[in-house]
């Protein structure tokens, strides 16, 4: 099957006017045939729109969708709970919409993957059939890297970087910090999931600190040279919270930092420890643990997958997307995974369907919040590359660096109507 699917000619065809406006995709119903099944682990930005898509597009396939959490909380926008901007209940979405559209909802979480007999079982040892399977389980933390951070360690030095507990530790230990105090923030090696994230992350917590406690300070301590959005990020540093912030990129820091001792609030690189008022460890990462489990991931950590289906490489009838994929070309956010769950559906439809698959198309765009009334972005169109080797941007942008404290303003604005967007779409 996965053969096929890869030899098939692809024809161009309006996916980009699928995936581009997120809340008003619409593809064929498509109703005939036997039943089919198809089972998605994970409900997040990937799995929840997988889902929809496939039941939206061929009502007759049976979706079942295998979540570990009743409640969903996004990552996105988490960063402005943790500034003190939102509350933190607003990032809390649940199943029922994706429920009411006829999708079998398991709560649970899926232990293994028999990749011979096609089948899926959960903790509570039920077995699940598909015809294709597809994997969304977001990342895992690789905190055996960084020496010393374990469970213990989390709780004290929070990576947030799932949100929910852990965004709400870093926000109380902000609230709880005197003035003037250190706050360290450690953005893991690349790749990794949101690459402006810990960036847009220190500008909310120097939001905070300059309006509550200004005599403190941030220390970023980066584990990469170079960051998304850098030349926009330190342009609002300096604008809007100038002296506050110092960055130290990773050949300062002889690539990050390699331990910590949770008791004392040490951070260490290879060169220096510091001690910290409140440290936001973000460890490296890699594809989620089912991924892991199931063998569909490389030496690298990620799932290498058709780019224009999202089949894994290693498993026939099993995708994979979102951050747990390697998708050449796109980088690990919501909006990435949101748009390849629809190019994933399109390609599940189409086999499942003996109909021809679509050329695919894909969309990022990632806003930052630099303040309540600053906004960055960076925006872009993929195509597939002839060769498949690559999800090549062909369109796309950044805010312009002498952009208007209009336009920055208006930023922020498409940013909260970005994020309404793609809930709507995720969980309605
Ligand atoms: C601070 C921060 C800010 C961000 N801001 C943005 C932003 O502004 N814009 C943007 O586009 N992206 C943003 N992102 C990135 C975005 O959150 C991720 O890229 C996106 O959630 C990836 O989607 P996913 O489906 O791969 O994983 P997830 O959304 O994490 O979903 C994975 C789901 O799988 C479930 N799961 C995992 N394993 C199992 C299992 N074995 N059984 C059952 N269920 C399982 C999990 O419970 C989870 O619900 C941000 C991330 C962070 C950390």
């Amino acid at each position: 099957m996965i053969k096929n699917l890869q030899r098939r000619n692809f024809i161009r065809l309006g996916s980009a006017s699928l995936l581009i406006g997120a809340a008003s995709v619409s593809l064929p119903n498509i109703v005939r045939g036997a039943q089919k099944k198809v089972v998605v682990i994970g409900g997040g930005a990937g799995g929840a729109i997988a889902a929809k898509y496939i039941k939206k597009s061929d009502s007759s396939i049976d979706v079942t969708l295998i979540e570990s959490n009743k409640t969903y909380h996004t990552c996105f926008m988490s960063n402005e709970v943790i500034g003190g901007g939102r509350e933190i209940g607003s990032l809390n979405h649940n199943y029922r919409g994706l429920k009411k559209r006829g999708i079998n909802i398991i709560y649970g979480k899926a232990t293994a993957v028999d990749v011979e007999k096609n089948t899926v079982v959960t903790g509570m040892g039920d077995k699940f059939e598909y015809d294709r399977l597809v994997v969304s389980p977001g990342i895992s933390l690789k905190t055996e890297d960084i020496e010393g951070y374990d469970d213990t360690a989390a709780s004290v030095m929070p990576h947030a970087w799932k949100a929910g507990v852990q965004t709400g530790l870093l926000r109380r230990q902000l609230l709880e910090m005197d003035d003037g105090g250190l706050v360290i923030v450690a953005p893991p090696a690349n790749p990794f999931r949101c690459p402006p994230g810990p960036y847009e992350r220190v500008c909310q917590i120097a939001h905070y600190l300059k309006n509550h406690k200004p005599k403190s300070k941030i220390l970023v301590i980066d584990s990469n040279d170079k960051f998304s959005k850098q030349a926009l990020f330190m342009q609002g540093w300096e604008a809007r919270y100038k002296g506050m912030i110092d960055w130290v990129p990773g050949t300062d820091t002889g690539g990050g930092v390699t331990s910590v001792d949770s008791a004392k609030m040490i951070v260490s690189t290879d060169f220096d420890d510091f001690n910290a008022d409140v440290a936001n460890v973000i460890p490296p990462q890699q594809a989620g643990e089912i991924a892991q489990q199931a063998g569909l991931a490389d030496k690298s950590g990620w799932c290498p997958v058709d780019l224009g289906t999202f089949e894994s490489k290693i498993h026939a009838g099993i995708h994979v997307i979102g951050d747990a994929s390697i998708a050449t070309g796109m980088p690990k956010s919501a909006y990435a995974a949101n748009s390849q769950a629809k190019v994933c559906a399109a390609a599940i439809v189409a086999s499942l369907n003996n109909t021809e698959i679509l050329e695919p198309s894909y969309v990022n765009t990632c806003y930052s919040l630099v303040a309540p009334d600053y906004g960055i972005s960076i925006a872009a169109v993929y195509r597939l590359s002839k060769d498949r080797s690559e999800i090549k941007s062909v369109s796309g942008g950044l805010t312009a660096s002498d952009a208007s404290p209009e336009t920055l303003r208006r930023e922020v604005q498409y940013a909260y109507s970005w994020y309404n967007n793609i809930v709507a779409d995720m969980f309605t």
